[in-house]
């Protein structure tokens, strides 16, 4: 019988154990804290986004600002169907919210921790808690997992210990001969301390388009002001794909705000103008426009220097310009960034070239495999994350598990 170690009781680290299991191996797993699946239970907030309702593999990959390539080949062998069909057929009901979440339907992390647990025990996976694997080693044709009072041997390993803040925890995965692509967090909120706007907090804009200066980047979707800055879907996809950018900027920049993403600039002015000519004698404050709320569109008109007491025919081609501007193009100092409450995960891990995706399997020592957020990938909010580790642990289990050893 094929003995397997698994190194990190994670979202990944089960699959891959239950997996392998399955197919006959002895599996051992290791957990340095005291309870397996930590992240799982307070993951979307206690209820679990396991996935994404996403089907199509072309569009699935866009969701990852890192490893896009990497995950077409990983997910063609385990998809987002797959992972409804694993969970349900082992009896978790799930649900698809309206914005593509998914869900157990009993709303509970629990009911994803128990299930990947009875399952584990079900194919006599061992797991070993409070067990930190130091260090790994290959001699005499095995691995050798060193812990702190003792070394267990192993014909294969796998490693999925997630994802880790500082690139000094890797070491032990380098002296494996692997590199490690320097960690950066994403999934962040931006910062603006300076800014007036943050008077503003508690306002939400369910469709607006945030750039960020210096880059290609620029995403839509809803934003929320927030006491220390913005914070909503945009932001967090922003954040995301310019980890790596914003982290070399020391986390400052500057950004540029659309409020509407509904309207072009030329649109934003030529409708302005119109209404202009139809209501001279209506007060500007009184008659927000573009669905902007009102304390916002006080704020922009006032930043414009437009009189709480102007009406549209009072004003001049300079305040015109500037409200204009502030709708279109306002403009934020981000002076650091704050954790996101509901996610948070580490861009960089382990070098994807260095991984063959249709396995698991380093290209580098053979019998030794990886998966989840150790890698060099990372997805945005949405489930896409856990999509991930169950896909990458499941192919690691099963090819880990088939492997033929000589
Ligand atoms: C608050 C929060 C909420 C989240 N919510 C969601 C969500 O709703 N949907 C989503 O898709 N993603 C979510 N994520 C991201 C998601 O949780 C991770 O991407 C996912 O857990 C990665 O799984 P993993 O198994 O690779 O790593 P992890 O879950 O981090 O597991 C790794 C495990 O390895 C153990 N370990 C590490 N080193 C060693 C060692 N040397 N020896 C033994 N054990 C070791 C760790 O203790 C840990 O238990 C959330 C993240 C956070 C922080």
């Amino acid at each position: 019988m094929k003995s397997i170690g698994v190194i990190g009781g994670g979202a990944a680290g089960f699959f891959a154990a239950i997996q392998a299991a399955s197919l006959g191996s002895k599996v051992i797993l290791f957990e340095r804290s005291p309870n397996v699946l930590s992240k799982v239970k307070v993951s979307g907030g206690g209820r679990c986004n396991l996935t994404h309702d996403c089907r199509k593999i072309s569009h699935l990959v866009k969701f990852y600002p890192r490893g896009e390539n990497f995950l077409k080949k990983v997910f063609a062998q385990f998809s987002v169907d797959d992972t409804w069909k694993w969970f349900t057929e082992r009896g978790a009901a799930l649900k698809i919210e309206a914005d593509g979440r998914i869900f157990p339907v009993s709303d509970s992390s629990q009911t994803v921790i128990e299930l990947l647990v009875n399952e584990a025990k079900k194919k006599g996976v061992a797991v070993e808690v409070n067990t930190t694997v130091l260090s790994v080693s290959f001699s005499n044709g095995k691995f050798h997992l060193h812990l702190k009072q003792k070394a267990v041997q192993v014909d294969s390993v796998i490693i999925t210990t997630g994802g880790r803040p500082k690139i000094e925890q890797y070491d032990w995965i380098k002296s494996l001969g692997h590199q490690i692509v320097a960690p950066v967090p994403s999934l962040f909120t931006f910062n603006t301390p300076h800014e007036k706007l943050i008077e503003l907090q508690g306002i939400a804009l369910p469709h607006s388009h945030i750039r960020l200066e210096g880059t290609k980047l620029s995403y839509e979707g809803p934003l929320l002001i927030t006491h220390w800055g913005v914070s909503g879907p945009a932001v967090l996809k922003l954040s995301s794909f310019g980890a790596k950018w914003l982290h070399e900027a020391s986390y400052r920049a500057r950004a540029h705000i659309r409020w509407n993403s509904g309207f072009k600039e030329e649109q934003l002015r030529e409708e302005l103008a119109a209404y202009k000519k139809l209501h001279p004698k209506r007060r500007v404050l009184g008659h927000p426009m573009y669905g902007i709320p009102q304390r916002l569109w006080a704020f922009l008109t006032s930043s414009a220097e437009i009189s709480p007491e102007s009406c549209w025919m009072d004003i001049s081609k300079k305040q015109n310009n500037k409200l204009l501007e502030n709708l279109f193009r306002f403009t934020i100092e981000i002076e650091g960034k704050t954790t996101f409450k509901e996610e948070f995960v580490t861009a960089g891990g382990v070098e994807l070239s260095e991984i063959n995706p249709a396995t698991m399997e380093s290209r580098l020592v053979p019998g030794l495999y990886f998966a989840g957020e150790v890698i060099n990938v990372d997805g945005i909010t949405g489930g896409f994350n856990f999509q991930a580790a169950w896909s990458t642990g499941f192919i690691a289990g099963n090819n880990c598990a088939n492997r033929e050893y000589i």
